[in-house]
């Protein structure tokens, strides 16, 4: 798992800090996406109610098949 911090010019979105993405590798899909930490947060919440810099359990899920991507 590699967790890049990319710094990206927000137009929508301007509250807060932008906190960057965290990159996720979908292997039957063979194919790498970008998920903002806040989205991964928000997640984190609902699934457990509390937010880290980690991405377990997190359910985040291949923009393409869907599945869950995991580590
Ligand atoms: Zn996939």
């Amino acid at each position: 798992m590699i967790v890049k911090n990319q710094r990206k010019q927000r137009k929508k979105k301007q509250k807060k800090e932008d906190f960057g993405t965290c990159s996720f590798y979908c292997k039957p899909c063979q194919y790498e996406f970008e998920v903002e930490w806040e989205t991964i947060w928000e997640l984190q919440e609902l699934t457990h109610g509390f937010v880290g810099f980690h991405t377990e359990d997190s359910f985040i899920s291949c923009p393409k098949c869907h599945e869950l991507v995991e580590d």
